[in-house]
């Protein structure tokens, strides 16, 4: 992932390394290549002309041409903005609430919201010794349910057992009672996906909102399909209200628009990111490490 931007950006960077003093033109062609990397990366268009923007802002105000170390200091720069647009800190899961915190996982289908469900819950279990229910919501696709109760016990997650023909409403309400009554610290709701989002799938995810009032509401976004991600994730926003991503597929060779314009887009922070199929590779998404590994 990143990798052609990273090689189009370090070209840009050698050249101002190079070069002992910078004029201005020199920070403004570099800037203009700057631009055009970003925008073959396929980071939304607003998100560059802002970007590019505050870095000159930035090599203004840090009087960077009458610096020793000019190229040094563009690049320090562009690398503290990049950081700034990823969301600057790492924002962590918010589970501050009287138990059980609910965490409602939406997305499109195949964003591997599933697979994200059963990720984040075996390291709740594992890493913080969380009790956590699981219960998919998803009465469309006949083996949803199945597969997350497959997913359950190969992480020994408990699954709330499947009752057919209960509607998600009732199914997020059952899963809230059971956790409240049998101790459980997390309850996660997978909800339905659909291949677009539509009215139905909106209203039917607010309604489980209203239900269950979820701690958290995260969407799981594939890196891979670049602004459309972007998309769905303002639209799920607005109507339903997130709290923060989950990034998946970040171990594939995306070019990484979706990931570097979610933030700006959206305001929500990217809190997760998945690296594998496997259900211990999920990571914290720490916005600085990322751009740094942009940057090379
Ligand atoms: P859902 O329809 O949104 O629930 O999607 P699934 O959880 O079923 O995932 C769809 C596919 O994506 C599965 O084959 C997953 O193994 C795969 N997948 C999910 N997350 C990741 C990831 O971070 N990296 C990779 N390489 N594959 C992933």
């Amino acid at each position: 992932m990143f990798d052609s931007l990273q090689e189009r950006l370090g070209s840009v960077f050698d050249k101002l390394k190079r070069r002992g003093a910078l004029s201005e033109a020199d920070v403004t062609a570099a800037l203009r290549e700057v631009r055009v990397a970003l925008l073959e990366a396929d980071v939304a268009l607003p998100v560059v002309k802002d970007f590019v923007e505050k870095v000159k802002v930035e090599a203004v105000g840090q009087n960077v041409l009458k610096s020793v170390t000019p190229g040094q200091m563009v690049i320090k720069i562009v690398n503290d903005q990049l950081a700034a647009m990823l969301g600057a800190d790492h924002v962590g899961l918010n589970l501050q609430v009287t138990p059980p915190a609910v965490i409602m996982m939406v997305g499109l289908q195949g964003s591997g919201k599933t697979t994200s469900t059963a990720k984040i819950s075996k390291r709740l279990t594992e890493k913080e010794r969380k009790k956590v229910l699981m219960a998919s919501l998803d009465v469309r696709r006949p083996a949803a349910q199945e597969q997350l109760r497959v997913l359950g016990e190969q992480i020994a997650v408990r699954t709330l057992n499947i009752v057919p023909g209960e509607q998600p409403v009732a199914i997020a309400k059952r899963a809230v009672q059971t956790a409240a009554l049998e101790g459980f610290d997390v309850v996660m709701l997978d909800t339905a996906g659909r291949l677009a989002i539509d009215e139905e799938l909106m209203a039917e995810v607010a309604a489980v909102r209203d239900a269950a009032k979820p701690a958290e509401t995260l969407l799981v976004a594939d890196a891979m399909t670049g602004q459309d991600a972007v998309n769905v994730a303002d639209t799920f926003n607005q109507k339903v209200g997130l709290t923060g991503i989950v990034m998946t597929r970040m171990d594939g060779d995306a070019r990484g628009g979706a990931t570097l314009s979610m933030r700006a887009v959206t305001g929500c922070p990217i809190k997760l990111m998945g690296v594998g199929e496997k259900l211990d590779e999920l990571e914290d998404f720490h916005p600085s490490r990322v751009a740094s590994r942009i940057l090379g």
